[in-house]
């Protein structure tokens, strides 16, 4: 099996056979592609005569949401797996396990966590995760630190950084997130009723200037290792635990565009609640929401800090203040990044069924200008943002 070619189910079932210590010799299985992402497929194997499944993802060579007209490198698979590898080594009860992998055939085979829910789904549904914030804080906190010259050595750390050389799926952000929404491009995606706010987008200079310096970061800072794509449909969860999965955008890349990531998406969930919730329930769900911001934040702030002070790698990041510099540049970037995200999910190509999914039209327009809202005034304002404190003010003051 190993020219490429996509598995059929029943090639993913005589694949699950082999995979040592899951499943007993003549089990009845059963497998279902359950896929629901643009760009790959994955297979769920379960034995019908016991509790025991896993997961089979196999990337294809192209985006599907586009049809094969976006070649897309089946490269990506191996750095998805070794992503989730290292990520798994520094967050082991975080990041779901390898079993096995094929990067010519571009699949992995992986812990089975359909007991999860994905976290978008969860909160569109009005979930409660009060353990999410440490859960995430811990894994942004590890990952990045870990792999980058802080935490590890820095000929190592180069090494490692041209094994996530990814120019394909940073293609895709670059062109989405840092692109489309500011031109007039055939990607971009929204409804009539905001097209004064798409248009407003392609004409705001000022806006550009912050853009393309949040760009020219994200293309140039190789500061860590980032899982690339961490929004809430990347999040498995329960009220008890968390996993994070797909890390097929994974790179060499500021560490404040992952951390931007999960706030955006948070903000864009918070933005949407008046489309979910009973009107009873509303104050208290959007407040959950917004709490989330700053817990996240400060659970990773001071998660990074406890790494910085116990196993620090590097002489010169001793400096007294540069830890505190360091922190706050950061945090300047997350705050530009969460905002290019939220922008992109209201007029650009891929949006997200938090807002799209808002069964009433006069909320959904809402929910969308509120989003806009939120996304320009984190961009605009993320050199000056001093303190989370202020993160959130600059959110508050733009709703
Ligand atoms: P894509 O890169 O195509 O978005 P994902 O890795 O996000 O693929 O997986 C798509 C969907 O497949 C997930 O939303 C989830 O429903 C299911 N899935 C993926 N990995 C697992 C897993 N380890 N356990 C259970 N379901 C999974
Ligand atoms: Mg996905
Ligand atoms: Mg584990
Ligand atoms: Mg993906």
């Amino acid at each position: 099996m190993s020219t490429y070619h996509p598995l059929s189910v029943q090639e993913a079932i005589e694949l699950a056979r082999t995979i040592p210590g899951h499943f007993s010799e003549g089990a009845d299985l059963s497998c279902r592609e359950i896929g629901d992402g643009n760009l790959n497929l994955v297979f769920h194997v379960t034995d019908t005569s016991s509790d025991k499944s896993i997961i089979i993802k196999q990337a294809v060579p192209y985006a599907k949401v586009v049809g094969e007209s976006w070649p897309l490198s089946l490269d990506r698979a191996r750095i998805e797996r070794q992503a989730l590898q290292i990520q798994h080594q520094y967050c082991p009860s975080l990041v779901p396990e390898v079993y096995a992998y094929c990067d010519e055939m571009a699949y992995t085979v992986m812990e089975d966590l359909s007991s999860y829910t994905i976290m978008r789904k969860g909160l569109i549904e009005g979930g409660v995760y009060p353990n999410f914030a440490e859960h995430i804080g811990e894994f942004i906190a590890n990952t990045l630190f870990y792999t980058s010259d802080l935490g590890m050595n820095q000929q190592e750390k180069k090494v490692l950084a041209g094994q996530f050389v990814n120019p394909d799926l940073c293609k895709i952000t670059e062109d989405l997130i840092f692109e489309d929404p500011y031109r007039d491009s055939p990607n971009n995606n929204y409804a009539e009723a905001i097209a004064d706010e798409a248009a407003a987008l392609r004409s705001d200079l000022p806006l550009h200037f912050e853009v393309a310096l949040l760009r020219d970061k994200f293309l140039t800072r190789s500061q860590a290792l980032l899982h690339g794509d961490l929004h809430t449909g990347s999040i498995f969860v329960t009220p008890e635990s968390t996993m994070v999965i797909d890390p097929e955008f994974a790179y060499y890349g500021p560490m404040g565009f992952d951390i931007g990531a999960v706030l955006a998406n948070l903000l864009l969930n918070y933005a949407a609640q008046p489309g979910w919730s009973k009107t009873e329930e509303l104050a208290q769900r959007e407040q959950r929401l917004l709490d989330m911001v700053p817990a996240v934040w400060n659970e990773f702030e001071s998660r990074f800090r406890a790494l910085w002070n116990r196993d620090l790698q590097d002489e010169m990041a001793r400096t007294p203040g540069y830890q505190d510099h360091y922190i706050s540049q950061i945090l300047k970037d997350t705050a530009g990044f969460a905002g290019c995200k939220m922008i992109r999910r209201i007029v650009g190509l891929s949006h997200v069924a938090d807002i799209d999914g808002i069964p009433d039209d006069a909320l959904r327009e809402a929910a969308q200008r509120k989003a806009l809202a939120i996304g320009k005034a984190l961009v605009r304002h993320n050199r000056s943002v001093s303190s989370i404190e202020h993160f959130m003010e600059v959110i508050t003051q733009a709703i």
